[in-house]
């Protein structure tokens, strides 16, 4: 494995010698769709012979893409790309091997380390790259957070596309002293690697104390862990976020919403209510985690206008005998996990998948089983665990999973207009994966890797792909 950074001081944009396109080893990938016409040549890199996921509004399959100064200048067939083929182009064969938009996380707790040194988040940004994510959301954000931030940029080692949230109160529910807000302005835009996007705010435990819940924890078979209380802990009212909502609308900031117990859930999507009282909600004020959702909750984001952000990794291998489902009676084991039921009943809002690193796995192709199948692989609790029968119907399909990893989650993050799908116009952010999630499932979902990671066209990190040969 491979990374190549600006910190090594290693130039990955645009060879100036064409490569050849040498013979492909795997057969050319049937073309479901050509999204767009041949581009004006020259482009700066082509892709081509792959098979090209390109997750717009149809989800159209493609055989390759074009880049030229960090945009999107083509997507088609390898034919009519390879038209766009100058004497400077960079042409990559992909050999069969498949292109995503890059993976958009918005919920991440990875490089916002408590001692900001380079060394300690760097290796952090260069697991999020090798695990195919392009934009990341970091919430919680603090002033020594914004200190070894600032050192990434100013050395010029940011590579990642951060949106940071700053901290209202942390995950113990202590008030943050938000004077240091002041020093900000808040952006949703991809116009700088690091943007100050909104702010984080914590309606439950969860993390810390317990979540707060509409039912009795101390009826849980497992009994009580130390610090919870029977009805968990709400950090903030519906009053107190409203309060909160102003204060960052007026400064076009959005704020982003733990809350894990549906007695929060439900707290959070009354202030949300209040606070947008029928409007519009145009900086994307969100609700991340919705782990226990009590039925009549779930229509509510869509009549409210507020996205949800939910995990796509499950402990099947220890739920319910540990984990969340533990403190759940029979009834309410179907509480957990709603995403199938999130989808259908609101079609109008966007659902995004997060993997709130490292609190579950970074790995794509875990959070994608996770989504699709409610399943799990972990070699120390035998390795392959089947979903619980409670979460049967409440997986959502490979397409719509892959839409939760990249433009749906650029649509909670407010930046679907330059990210999260490969069209023209848009920023060539990119994965190329090893093989193709849609001819996979279950368990052999697994059977992935990510071959490279590419940013505004430029490839971030790489593994195991003949185009990495050479650009070291
Ligand atoms: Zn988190």
């Amino acid at each position: 494995m491979r990374i190549w950074s600006r910190l090594a001081g290693v130039a990955v944009a645009v060879a100036v010698v064409a490569v050849a396109a040498c013979a492909p080893s795997a057969p050319a990938p049937e073309v479901v769709a050509s999204p767009s016409t041949p581009p004006p040549a020259p482009a700066d890199l082509i892709l081509h012979n792959g098979v090209v996921i390109t997750v717009d509004g149809a989800f159209s399959l493609a055989q390759a893409v074009a880049v030229t100064d960090g945009r999107i200048v083509a997507v088609g067939s390898s034919g009519d790309v390879l038209r766009a083929e100058g004497s400077r182009t960079r042409v990559v064969d992909l050999e069969g091997r498949t292109v995503l938009p890059g993976f958009v996380d918005p919920h991440v707790h990875y490089i916002q380390n408590q001692a900001p040194e380079l060394e300690n988040m760097l290796p952090d940004q260069e697991a999020l790259l090798s695990w195919g994510r392009t934009t990341v959301g970091i919430p919680s954000v603090i002033p020594i957070n914004l200190e070894g931030f600032q050192r990434m940029v100013e050395a010029d080692s940011l590579i990642l596309r951060i949106h940071a949230y700053l901290q209202w109160n942390n995950n113990c529910g202590d008030p943050e002293d938000t004077a240091f807000w002041d020093d900000y302005t808040f952006e949703r835009s991809t116009d700088h690697r690091f943007t100050i996007a909104g702010v984080k705010v914590f309606m439950d435990g969860g993390s810390c104390h317990g979540p707060a819940v509409s039912f009795n924890f101390d009826d849980a078979p497992i009994g009580l862990p130390a610090g919870w209380t029977g009805h968990g802990d709400l950090f903030t009212t519906a009053d107190e976020l409203v309060e909160v909502v102003r204060r960052v609308d007026a400064r076009g900031g959005q704020v982003v919403v733990h809350a894990i117990g549906d007695r929060a859930v439900a707290e959070a999507l009354d202030g949300f209510a209040e606070a947008l009282d029928g409007g519009p909600n145009p900086n994307g004020h969100r609700i991340d985690h919705n782990t226990f959702l009590r039925p009549e909750l779930t229509a509510r984001y869509g009549e409210i206008g507020v996205n949800a952000v939910v995990w796509g990794v499950f402990n099947s291998c220890i739920e319910p005998d540990a984990g969340w489902a533990s403190f759940l009676n029979e009834d309410q084991l179907p509480w957990l996990r709603r995403h199938r039921m999130l989808l259908d009943e609101n079609p109008d809002i966007s659902v995004a998948f997060h993997s709130d690193v490292p609190h579950t796995e970074g790995n794509p192709f875990h959070q994608l089983l996770g989504l699709t199948e409610m399943a799990q692989f972990h070699e120390d609790f035998g390795g392959e665990c089947d979903a619980p029968p409670w979460l049967a119907g409440h997986s959502v399909t490979t397409e719509e999973a892959l839409r939760m990893m990249t433009i749906w989650a650029a649509e909670v993050m407010g930046i679907d207009d330059e990210v999260g799908s490969i069209e023209v116009g848009k920023r060539a952010d990119l994965v190329v994966l090893a093989n193709n999630p849609l001819e996979q499932s279950g368990f052999d979902l697994l059977d992935n890797h990510v071959s490279a990671t590419i940013i505004d066209g430029e490839a971030v990190w790489c593994d195991d792909f003949p185009w990495c040969e050479g650009l070291e």
